[in-house]
């Protein structure tokens, strides 16, 4: 398989910031973010979702900082949390300076609900006292009305402008450390903002679409708007902001930038054929059952399962490990090289074992463990297989087919 870096335009320069101990943009690994749903100033049940963030997957969470007694219960959860804590502002700056003194490693500022320039830059004074970053964080709802009647609505140019105009106030009292985010629930119009933005700063970018819903709708407009910006190059941190449990949204961002390879792979990556009138299972219920049974045993690898050994071990030989059915039963392969066959009713019991062993062991020494009869079982059953369904991939026998289709019989 080709590197998959190939594909991909080289990442766009950004000036990194560091939010606590993760950095942001520069060279480092693109981050995940996602955000608390409990009220602050409960400060267990928020450190208990911050922590279930944290183990999904998230770098860095955001809480709101909506009233004085989040401000104190952001006190207590930065000192306890595992990663670091972005205190999300809208509308009272006071509470962002109030939230800076709670210890945040991060703000997030929205210019359309802080408009007075002297009140951003009395925030910005004191963010660079701490060291403390700020996203500016433009979203399409709730954009500056004067930037909304002047362009007509919320268009890619008129988010950007919006950015700008934040940047501008930031700089002029020396603040420098800015991440900054254009978000639009229209994926079009949110692909196109963050262009537009990327051509014009070198501050790290914040990729999201805001208001995504709930899934599978909020996932595949994420995933649509997000991934390619970032196959572009264009993005540092990322949030899915689903209408959902936010477990969802950290797991979903982790596994997105594995899939991307633009993170190192910690989850289970599991691959199936859709299935066909060649399936010797039911691929759907192998599949989940398959799925459940490896996510429990934490394996960071890729896994396929696959319809009929007709045509699953070829398919899918870029799997680290897999099984194809036929004949009743399970042909286990590794990279493409069938190394066990086992009853059908065992095949996801022997995936299980085999994935736990390739892990502890590695690939070589799982390959060099393998049953000498193996191949030749699989190739003994694919042939077999092709007898009663030739393989309709062939040329040749499709054009057979064809001819005695056309002559009014019936194979
Ligand atoms: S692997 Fe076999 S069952 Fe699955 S889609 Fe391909 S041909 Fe059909």
């Amino acid at each position: 398989m080709r590197d998959a870096r190939l594909f991909k335009r080289p990442r766009r320069q950004t000036r990194p910031v560091m939010v606590g101990a993760v950095k942001v943009g520069g060279d480092a690994p693109i981050s995940v973010q996602s955000m608390t749903t409990t009220k602050t100033h409960d400060v267990d049940g928020t450190l208990a979702q911050v922590y279930a963030l944290a183990a999904a997957g998230a770098d860095l969470v955001r809480i709101t900082c909506n009233t004085v007694e989040a401000a104190q219960g952001l006190a207590e959860i930065v000192p306890r949390s595992p990663v670091p804590i972005i205190a999300d502002i809208h509308f009272q700056y006071r509470l962002a300076l109030a939230a800076l003194e709670s210890g945040v490693c991060g703000l997030r500022l929205n210019p359309g609900n802080i408009r007075r320039p002297s009140h951003i830059k009395e925030v910005a004074r004191a963010a660079r006292e701490k060291q403390v970053p700020i996203r500016v964080g433009v979203n399409a709802g709730s954009l500056d009305k004067d930037i909304l009647n002047r362009h007509g609505d919320a268009t890619p140019e008129a988010l950007l402008e919006s950015a700008l105009l934040e940047i501008k106030y930031l700089e002029e009292v020396g603040f420098y450390d800015i991440k900054i985010s254009v978000k639009h629930s229209h994926v079009p119009t949110m692909i196109e903002s963050y262009r537009l933005l990327s051509e014009e700063v070198d501050y790290p970018l914040h990729l999201g679409v805001t208001e995504a819903g709930p899934p599978p709708g909020g996932l595949i407009k994420s995933v649509a708007g997000i991934a390619t910006l970032l196959m572009e190059g264009i993005g540092d941190t990322i949030r899915f902001s689903l209408t959902a449990d936010p477990v969802i949204e950290a797991e979903s961002g982790r596994r997105l930038l594995e899939y991307l390879d633009l993170r190192e792979r910690r989850s289970l990556d599991l691959i199936a054929c859709p299935s066909c009138g060649r399936a010797e299972v039911d691929v759907i219920e192998v599949a989940q059952v398959a799925q459940e049974a490896l996510e429990s045993e934490n394996l960071p690898i890729q896994v396929a399962v696959m319809g009929c050994v007709v045509n699953g071990p070829g398919e899918a030989r870029s799997a680290d490990l897999g099984i194809a059915a036929g004949r009743g039963r399970g042909h286990l392969f590794i990279k493409g090289k069938v190394v066990r066959v086992v009853p059908e009713s065992q095949m996801v019991e022997a995936l299980v074992e085999e994935g736990r062993r390739l892990v502890e062991e590695g690939v070589d020494a799982r390959l060099a463990a393998a049953d000498g009869t193996a191949a030749a079982q699989a190739e003994a059953d694919r042939r077999q297989l092709l007898e009663i369904r030739p393989d309709a991939n062939s040329a040749e026998q499709r054009r057979q087919q064809v001819a005695v289709v056309a002559q009014g019989k019936r194979l």
